[in-house]
Parts: C-alpha cells; sequence; structure tokens
C-alpha cells in the first residue's frame, strides 16, 4: 500500500525549570504518498511542534514515528539517516533557513551530495542542479545558480528551499508556514509548486498553516490543533465546510472572508477570534477549549473529550462531546444541527 510514514500517538514535553509544557499531546497523524495533509491551528497551538517532532528536530518524551510501519531509532544508525532523507523539512522563513553567504548552488549541491544523487561526474551534477532548478520553476536554471540569498525574492528563495529539500529524493516535505511569510501576491504560485510536486513525485506534504482558509484550497486532508491536541479531522472539503468542532468553527467565523477560496490573505487569522490561546504549561481540565466554547457543558471541564465520528463522510471525526450520545439526550441541538 501506499501508506506513509507517521504513525504516532506523539508526545513531547519540554521541561523549563519546575513545569513541563504540555506542548504536543496524543498526536496521531497518517501521512500518505499523493496527499496534503493540513495541520491547522493558531500559534500556540503545537502544530510546528509536531514538524519539528517529526522531522526530529525535537526530542518527543513519548509515542512512536513510524515510516512504513517501521519505527524509527532517535539519533544515528542506518535507520534514522534513512527517515532523515525521506522525510524533508521546509521552514517558514526561507530567509533563514539558506545560509546568506552561499550561493544556490552550494545549498543544491549540498543536499545532492549528502543524499548521494550529485552523479559522479561534473556533467551529472550540473544536470542534477538544472533538473532541481527547473522542478521548482527556477528557469533557466544558469540565471539562479550562481546567486545569493539576498539576490533572490521571497518566492525565489523558498523556492531553492523547495529544491534543497528535493534534492534528497525524499518521500515526505513537512513544510511550516511555508508561504505565510511571503508577498499575498505570490502564495498561491508556491502552493500551486507544491501541490504540482506532491502529484509529480508521488508526495506526502504535510502543511502546516494558521489559515484554514488555504487548508481548504489546497489539503487533501484537514487536521485541526488546539492547545497541543487534535480536535477535528477528516477530509479538507468536510472539515471546511460542515465543521463539527466548536473550535474550527470559530477559525472559520473569524477568518478574513471566509467565502475566499484561497485564503491567502495578509491578515494572520491566528490574531483575530475570541480569547487567548490557553497555557501548555496547565492546560485547563477536560476539554482545553472550554474556557473559550459557546457550547461549554457541565462534563466539559472534567472530563477530555474522546474522537467521535461525524455525520455520514467516512474519517470525519471531531473530539467534543455535542457529540456524544450522552451528552445529545440531555442538550437541545448541536451546534451543527446533526
Ligand atoms: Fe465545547 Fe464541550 Fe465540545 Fe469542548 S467538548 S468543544 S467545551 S462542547
Ligand atoms: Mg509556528
Amino acid at each position: 500500500t501506499k501508506h506513509f510514514p507517521v504513525r504516532p500517538p506523539l508526545r513531547t514535553l519540554f521541561s523549563r525549570k519546575r513545569d513541563a509544557v504540555h506542548a504536543v499531546d496524543d498526536v496521531h497523524l497518517t501521512l500518505r504518498r499523493g496527499r496534503v495533509t493540513a495541520l491547522v491551528g493558531e500559534s500556540g497551538s503545537g502544530k510546528s511542534t509536531v514538524a519539528r517532532l517529526l522531522a526530529q528536530l525535537y526530542p518527543r518524551t513519548g509515542g512512536d514515528i513510524r515510516l512504513h510501519g517501521v519505527t524509527t531509532t532517535v539519533k544515528g544508525g542506518r535507520r534514522f539517516r534513512e527517515y532523515a532523507r525521506r522525510v524533508q523539512m521546509i521552514f517558514q522563513d526561507p530567509f533563514a533557513s539558506l545560509n546568506p553567504v552561499h550561493t544556490t548552488r552550494y545549498h543544491l549541491t549540498r543536499s545532492l551530495r549528502i543524499h548521494g544523487n550529485a552523479g559522479s561526474t561534473p556533467q551529472e551534477l550540473e544536470d542534477a542542479l538544472a533538473g532541481l532548478l527547473n522542478r521548482v520553476s527556477l528557469t533557466p536554471p544558469e540565471r539562479y545558480l550562481d546567486k545569493f540569498p539576498h539576490e533572490l525574492s521571497g518566492g525565489q528563495r523558498q523556492r531553492v528551499a523547495i529544491a534543497r529539500a528535493l534534492g534528497a529524493n525524499p518521500e515526505a516535505l513537512l513544510a511550516d508556514e511555508p508561504v505565510s511569510m511571503l508577498d499575498v501576491s505570490i502564495r498561491l504560485g508556491v502552493l500551486n509548486l507544491l501541490r504540482d510536486l506532491k502529484e509529480r513525485l508521488n508526495l506526502a506534504i504535510l502543511y502546516i498553516t494558521h489559515d484554514i482558509a488555504s487548508a481548504r484550497y489546497f489539503a487533501d486532508e484537514t487536521m485541526v490543533m488546539y492547545a497541543g491536541r487534535m480536535v477535528e479531522g477528516g477530509d479538507s472539503e468536510t472539515v471546511t465546510q460542515s465543521p463539527a468542532h466548536p473550535y474550527t468553527r470559530l477559525l472559520i467565523d473569524s477568518a478574513p472572508d471566509p467565502d475566499r477560496l484561497t485564503g491567502l490573505a495578509d491578515v494572520d487569522a491566528e490574531d483575530r477570534g475570541n480569547g487567548e490561546p490557553p497555557s501548555l504549561i496547565r492546560p485547563p481540565s477536560g476539554c482545553r477549549f472550554h474556557p473559550r466554547c459557546p457550547h461549554a457543558m457541565p462534563r466539559c471541564s472534567i472530563e477530555m473529550p474522546v474522537p467521535l465520528p461525524i455525520g455520514d463522510r467516512p474519517g470525519h471525526w471531531a473530539a467534543c462531546w455535542l457529540y456524544d450520545e450522552a451528552s445529545l439526550a440531555t442538550t437541545a441541538s448541536s451546534p451543527n444541527g446533526r
């Protein structure tokens, strides 16, 4: 089967003197080749932590990351290196992720060499470099090869960062807010490039974003995170058109323009919405969303909700007591009228 890699539950606790930060808890995620999975949430929701855990940039204190069903070791060893090749990360700020004193040629050559894709002759290396730049539509390649990061536009820099990731011949890209620092006018082009690469190279892509409208445009599947936990998931159309969890509904309602399919506005949805994201040092009891939830019931502050199937769309679930039969018996109507 085409089942890709990463099937935690993941958990990470960062130690901060006396307090443990419950950055991510009980996160289950499966990436599949040829699919974009969006992980949506406001800042502080733990979504970037999930990407860094999957990239093995952070240690995990619990859980499991599997590549094709095989657990990856934490550091060192052949299996770790194999994972590090197959799973590549793309960061939010391409300017920070590229070394300012090195050219495009250096960044791409290094990636090709590390991963054994540089060929055995100078001509094979040149061909591989041109191939990478063609893949990300930086053409003609010779125009970009000897440029330094500051000589490129933001969008071109992100394309170089993507080309560098492709130098590993990966199976999965972990893209953490890959367009949020780019000009509004070029965001769509970079997302379309990623989607094209997904199709042509059969990549699994994890797309981390605070912009749920862009998830609807770009992702096959959408998962929503709140305060370090996953609260809703399903195919993107269902989650964005018929959201079940009150937090997902808040995200959609507070997006600058909920009807806009591309969702590429300049305003951060995470700055809107009512209330503050909670502390991850002492997360709220029960459902972590209960202090902000307009539908909170007595049990919500006591019992942690479990994922429950929603409606008749296969794979749609939400962790919310509104969809529990025991609650439905005592609640007049759910926010979705279900
Ligand atoms: Fe709101 Fe309760 Fe559902 Fe949490 S479990 S989202 S508090 S209704
Ligand atoms: Mg982040």
